[in-house]
Formats: structure tokens, sequence, C-alpha cells
């Protein structure tokens, strides 16, 4: 089966789904800590990520290298110095996140969302980005070099020393986007969207 369950936390209020086999979501669950660390191994051994609800959840330097990442949910989660290098990360959730010192290189990204969430010291060189959701981060010193972004939107973002060298920006969006020493060197940016009028 691939999709997301719907399934709610039981805590009263709260929006967020519930983990897998349990009533409640990573972040109302007891022992949260423990649970946090044991899925955190598991991400680790398992090649294939998929089907899973770890909303919140806090991860710190670890290797998720070569990974398949499908249809998985970590919204309002926090990323330290992860390694995702030579993954695939398709139609999965990472929004309302924080990225520190990620490395997203030689990936392939695709229906993936990552809307409001933030980026500091990252890196998406070298990868396939395609038609994926970058609306409103705000994303600091980093880097999406030699990458293929096409048809991926950066609407409304805020973006501060950023570069997008050598890149294809074959319709990617960049419409009300906040620009601070962008650099789109050696890419096609005349085809990417700026406005609403073409
Ligand atoms: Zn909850």
């Amino acid at each position: 089966m691939n999709m997301y369950s719907h399934i709610k936390c039981s805590e009263e209020n709260c929006n967020f789904f519930a983990l897998n086999e349990n009533e409640k979501c990573l972040k109302h669950i007891e022992n949260r800590d423990e649970k946090i660390k044991s899925i955190s191994m598991k991400l680790q051994k398992e090649d294939m990520i998929r089907n899973c609800n770890n909303s919140t959840i806090i991860l710190d330097s670890i290797n998720l290298k070569d990974k398949m990442i499908i249809v998985a949910n970590f919204s309002n989660s926090t990323f330290t110095n992860i390694d995702f290098t030579g993954s695939s990360l398709l139609l999965s959730l990472f929004q309302y996140s924080t990225f520190k010192s990620c490395k997203f290189n030689e990936t392939t990204i695709k229906y993936t969302n990552f809307a409001g969430s933030t980026f500091s010291n990252c890196e998406f060189i070298d990868s396939n980005i395609v038609n994926s959701n970058f609306n409103g981060i705000f994303a600091q010193n980093s880097s999406f070099n030699d990458s293929d972004l096409y048809y991926s939107t950066f609407t409304s973002s805020r973006l501060e020393n950023i570069t997008y060298i050598e890149c294809n920006l074959k319709k990617t969006d960049f419409y009300k986007s906040k620009r601070n020493n962008v650099s789109f060197k050696y890419s096609n940016y005349e085809e990417a969207f700026f406005n609403r009028d073409r």
C-alpha cells in the first residue's frame, strides 16, 4: 500500500497524524525521546522509508544517504547535519521544518513539499528537483548549483546568499520571492517565472 495514513492524533485539538501503529502523534506520544531514537535508528538501517508519519521529529547528525524516501511525512521537524546524498525523495512532506547544514546532493526530489521551511548552510547540488514546492521558504547561505529545478516553485520565498549556478530553471517559479545576493550565473533564468505577465 502506498499512501499516507490519515488517522489523527488522539490528543484533543491536535492536528498531526498519529504515528504508525500508535494513537498519538510523535509530539504527544509518551516516551517521545525514546521513540525519536528508535525511529532515527530505523531510518538509518532501512533503504526504503515509506508510508510513515514522523511529523515533529528531531534528527541530528545522521547519515540518510542513498535512501528511497517515498510518501513519508516529516513536516514540522528539525534536521541538523543530515546527509541525504544520493537519496530519492518522492511525494514526501517536509513543510514547516528547519534544516541546518544538510546535504541533498545528487538527489532526485519529485513532488515533494518543503513549503514554509527554513534552510541554512544547505546544499542541493547536482540534483534533479522537479515539481517540488519551496514556497514561502526562508533560505540562507545555501546552494542549488548544477541542478535541474524544472517546474519547482519558490513563490513568496526569502532567499539570502543563495546560488543557482548552471541550473535548469525552465518553468521554475520565483514569483514574489525576495532575493538578496542570489546568483543565477550560467542558468537559463529567462525561462523562469519572476512575475505573472507571461
Ligand atoms: Zn498530537
